[in-house]
């Protein structure tokens, strides 16, 4: 008989009642470290007291009216966020694929209102991910989400991660946008490096065509600074936003230059929930601790913190580690046992971890884990590795 939760997550058999910051306590009692965060959302911890009273008092006030209105906390949000990117406008979504499917729309639009309408194809690669609607998987391509879906979005171009040659061939008259994740999230935190970012900006320039960024997981604070893509000293035309921003209240963004927003006019795209008062009071909450240039330098330096140790754990345990990656609080440790076995080992001693593509387990915790926590986190982190070893 189907399960009343429609099966299509194989879940972990721990079931948690209470968070508080860096910890998740489980019905059974115990205290276990999240170094997942619900996979980057939790950017400001479990039960951040800032957090909780913006979403009550909120709650108390007003939890939705429509985008017929005008909305202060969003209007509020918006601004902050033009203010701290290179964006010049904003719209709000609830999640991260919500917001692929504006950039998508964004992007053809731009350039049928061009008078292009022929110019519909988005480059995307291999082990990308943009979420789980139509356009998502279409965007990703992968076997993994798209097989039994069809038919698919049209329209997308898929190359292989890091094929300079591939992507220069790739481009032609009908090409709207390179569509990529700075730092991969779900294929296995792969960075793009910096000059491979300045190369695919100069190639949109050349060509005329739009850069997008999806930072629904690199985003927020998560690399060291607020948006991933400004390591690299270039800026996207559309950026999708998501996770992080609503530090637990689903809550996304597309974040756009005036240029590239030029089509979507009044009347062009909606939503009934994105951009209420609720998620809004909780999104400028989040971004005014996390767009604080004070905080960004606290999540390098226990980033910095973080790698140096998980040097140690693989150089103590190489056989079950091989080598660590990533950049801030967003780290990959590529495995060498399997991955899952190795996030299973680590619940056994209370640590969490995410799985992600390429044999990696994630480290995502909150921004705001402590040194003490991140001391504690490694300690189990190579007990469990270890348990790894003598079973
Ligand atoms: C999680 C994620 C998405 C999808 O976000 P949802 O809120 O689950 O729809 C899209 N892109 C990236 C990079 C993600 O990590």
């Amino acid at each position: 008989m189907i399960p009343s939760v429609l099966p299509t997550y194989s879940r972990a058999p721990l079931s948690f009642v209470k968070g508080e910051g860096s910890w998740l306590i489980e019905e059974d009692g115990r205290r276990f470290l999240d170094l997942g965060a619900g996979i980057a959302v939790n950017a400001l911890g479990h039960a951040n007291p800032a957090l909780v009273s913006a979403l009550t008092e909120q709650a108390g006030k007003l939890w939705h009216t429509s985008n017929l209105y005008q909305i202060p906390q969003q209007q509020a949000l918006a601004d902050k966020l033009v203010a701290l990117s290179f964006a010049d406008t904003v719209f709000f979504t609830n999640s991260g694929t919500e917001s692929c499917e504006l950039a998508v729309k964004m992007a053809r639009k731009y350039f049928y209102e061009k008078g292009q309408p022929d110019r519909v194809e988005i480059i995307t690669f291999s082990g990308s991910f943009h979420g789980r609607s139509s356009a998502g998987i279409a965007a990703a391509g992968s076997e993994k989400m798209t097989k039994g879906f069809g038919p698919l979005l049209p329209g997308f171009v898929h190359l292989d991660f890091g094929d300079h040659d591939a992507l220069t061939a790739a481009i032609t008259d009908t090409t709207a946008a390179i569509l990529i994740e700075p730092v991969q999230g779900e294929g296995g935190i792969r960075p793009v490096p910096d000059q491979c970012l300045k190369g695919l900006r100069d190639l949109c320039d050349e060509h005329g065509i739009l850069l997008i960024m999806d930072e629904v997981q690199c985003g927020v604070g998560r690399t060291g600074k607020l948006f991933a893509h400004e390591w690299s000293g270039i800026t996207p035309d559309i950026m999708m936003v998501a996770k992080g921003i609503g530090g637990g209240f689903p809550l996304g963004a597309v974040l756009a230059t005036e240029d590239a927003a030029s089509g979507m006019t009044a009347g062009t795209h909606g939503s009934t929930y994105g951009g209420n008062p609720l998620g809004c009071a909780v999104g400028n909450a989040v971004i005014d601790i996390i767009g604080e240039p004070a905080f960004l330098a606290e999540v390098n330096r226990k980033g910095g913190l973080v790698r140096q140790k998980l040097e140690g754990l693989v150089a103590s345990h190489p056989d079950v580690f091989e080598s660590v990656r990533g950049s801030g609080l967003m780290l990959g440790l590529k495995c060498k046992a399997t991955n899952s076995d190795v996030v299973a080992a680590g619940y056994k001693h209370e640590v969490i971890t995410v799985p992600a593509a390429d044999n990696v387990i994630r480290l995502l915790p909150p921004l705001t884990i402590t040194d003490e926590e991140i001391t504690e986190a490694v300690r189990r982190l190579d007990k469990a590795a270890g348990s790894l070893e003598t079973a």
